[in-house]
């Protein structure tokens, strides 16, 4: 039977290979709805491409973007905003969802696929960062399936035992004998240049990342080392445990996506090509292990990239302060590529609003509205940081 499939942040760079994967197993999938934001033409392509039943634009550009369809003679339904984002996330025809919107804009879409019980390709890694409480106690009393498309979670997941895949809360069972898991880092394209040479560059060089190609906040995430941050929070809440149960190391050939290490001192490690595509499967080159000359390992410098430091911080400090740092940072990281600031001064500011902005432990109950309003007043305040330093 054909999947039908919602592809959110279909105009992006993970939106651009999970459709290609799909695209290639037409008698398997089923694009059943798009999303796009900015890039409407790009979106207009897909839909001629594709021809969804459901397609999710900007609200100002739902009437457009319905006249250009129907004058194609394509006849998408296309609904706006928001609400429009959940309304495709969570409509019941689908059967999976793939959450492909960069930021803080793809949480309340995610969160809604979650609470109706769909299986969720994840790579909005900021939704976890947010809301991984919210979104994990969804996910578990909908029976949801929350798979990571990040190549370090997919790696680490494939590592665990079959109990622990099934039911993340099973890996504080010393029987399973897991220490702790290992997110490989590539480095990004600073690691072997100074914090000097760092500050002075330019926004084409910071995106332009040493192994593969991705959206330029990710990019720049890589750059500063804060996606390795992000990711460090998101395996705590895939996988239950504590920032200390997690290291990061740098990898810089990016040939093995992640480890886990157990009790009796093995590793376990998933190893493959450099590809983006082969966490999703299909299509990337195999890997030549008599081509590769040799791995390396190297404990990040948390002065250089201190927004890795800053990411356990938040993490140790609660929701309130990881809501807090992913706000500021992706604040920081656009007015970095507006070229309102330089690449190091994220960090500064990622810092400054973690102290600036404290507030009292989010309580048991909160929920995205509480979420949202914090992230709103970081937002707020971040700007004022970013305008001290224009
Ligand atoms: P891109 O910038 O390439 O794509 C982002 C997508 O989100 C686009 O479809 C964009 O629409 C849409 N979007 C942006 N802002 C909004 C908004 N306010 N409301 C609704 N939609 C919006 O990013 P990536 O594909 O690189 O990354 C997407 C997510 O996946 C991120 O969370 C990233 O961290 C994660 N990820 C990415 C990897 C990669 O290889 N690229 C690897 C692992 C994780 P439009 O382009 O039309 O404006
Ligand atoms: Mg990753």
């Amino acid at each position: 039977m054909t999947q039908r499939i919602a592809v959110l942040g279909a105009t992006g760079s993970i939106g651009d290979s999970t459709l290609a994967i799909l695209a290639a197993q037409p008698h398997t999938y089923e694009v059943y709805a798009l999303s796009g934001y900015h890039r409407l033409d790009k979106l207009f392509a897909l839909c001629q491409q594709f021809l969804p039943k459901r397609v999710s634009v900007p609200t100002s550009a739902v009437d457009d973007f319905a006249h250009r369809l129907k004058a194609a003679g394509i006849d998408s339904e296309v609904v706006g905003g928001e609400a429009g984002l959940v309304d495709i996330a969570t409509d019941s025809q689908t059967d999976t969802v793939v959450a492909a919107i960069v930021g803080a804009a793809g949480l309340p879409s995610t969160l809604a696929a979650a609470r109706v019980g769909k299986r969720i390709l994840l790579a909005n890694k900021e939704a976890l960062v947010m809301a991984g409480k919210v979104m994990i106690d969804a996910v578990k009393t909908h029976k949801a399936t929350l798979l990571p498309l990040d190549s370090e979670h997919n790696a680490i997941f494939q590592c665990l035992p079959l109990a622990i895949q099934q039911d993340n809360t099973q890996i504080h069972q010393s029987n399973h004998g897991v220490r702790k898991l290992w997110l490989t880092a590539s480095g990004g394209p600073f690691l072997q240049q100074s914090f000097e040479q760092m500050q002075q560059a330019s926004v084409a060089e910071a995106v332009k990342h040493p192994n593969w190609s991705m959206g330029q906040k990710i990019s720049v995430d890589s750059a500063t080392m804060m996606n390795k941050g992000l990711e460090l929070i998101e395996a705590c809440h895939l996988f239950d445990l504590p920032e200390d149960k997690i290291n990061v190391v740098i990898h810089p050939q990016s040939i093995i996506h992640s480890m886990v290490e157990y009790s009796d001192g093995s590793f376990l490690a998933q190893l493959g090509s450099p590809d983006m595509k082969t966490r999703i499967d299909s299509g990337s080159q195999p890997l030549d292990l008599f081509a590769l000359s040799g791995l390396e390992f190297i404990e990040p410098d948390l002065q250089k990239f201190a927004c890795l430091r800053l990411a356990r911080q938040a993490m140790q400090a609660g929701t309130q302060a990881t809501i807090v740092l992913n706000a500021a940072n992706e604040i920081a990281v656009a007015a970095f590529l507006d070229g309102k600031i330089r690449l190091t001064d994220i960090a500064d500011i990622n810092e400054q609003a973690l102290n600036d902005i404290q507030l009292p432990p989010l309580n048991e109950t909160a929920d995205i509205e509480d979420i949202l309003a914090i992230d709103k007043i970081a937002r707020h305040l971040t700007d004022k940081l970013v305008a001290k330093l224009t």
